[in-house]
């Protein structure tokens, strides 16, 4: 089923986008936890983590290096940034359609809450 990432990647809805490829898009969250929340998500209705296939390997690969320029390319890499990828409900998954938080520009606490 589609969620509202799909209606972003159709620019049905507006988004504030800071990457974007045949792939994946990169967009600012709407409800920032930390002064750069960035979503990675694949442009594929991959639902979440747990249902993740060995024929998604190239494309969570992708991501994860994508993550890694656009925290670069966010000025994150130096200072450092934390990435997250919430999974069902105990972890608070909202949306499902995979995303990567690309979270930085503070200093973040452990252990998660
Ligand atoms: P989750 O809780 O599933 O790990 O993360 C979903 C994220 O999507 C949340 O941080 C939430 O703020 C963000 N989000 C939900 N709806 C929208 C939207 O319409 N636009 C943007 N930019 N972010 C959204």
């Amino acid at each position: 089923m589609s969620t509202i990432f799909t209606q972003i990647i159709n620019r049905e809805i507006p988004a504030d986008i800071v990457y974007e490829d045949e792939f994946c898009l990169a967009f600012r969250d709407i409800n920032p936890q930390a002064p750069v929340h960035v979503l990675l998500i694949p442009k594929k209705e991959i639902v979440s983590m747990a249902t993740a296939e060995t024929e998604d390997q190239a494309i969570l690969g992708h991501l994860m290096v994508k993550a890694s320029e656009i925290a670069s390319m966010l000025e994150l890499s130096e200072s450092g940034y934390r990435l997250v990828v919430n999974t069902n409900e105990d972890a608070g998954q909202s949306v499902y359609h995979l995303h990567i938080h690309i979270l930085g520009g503070r200093k973040l606490t452990w252990p998660p809450g």
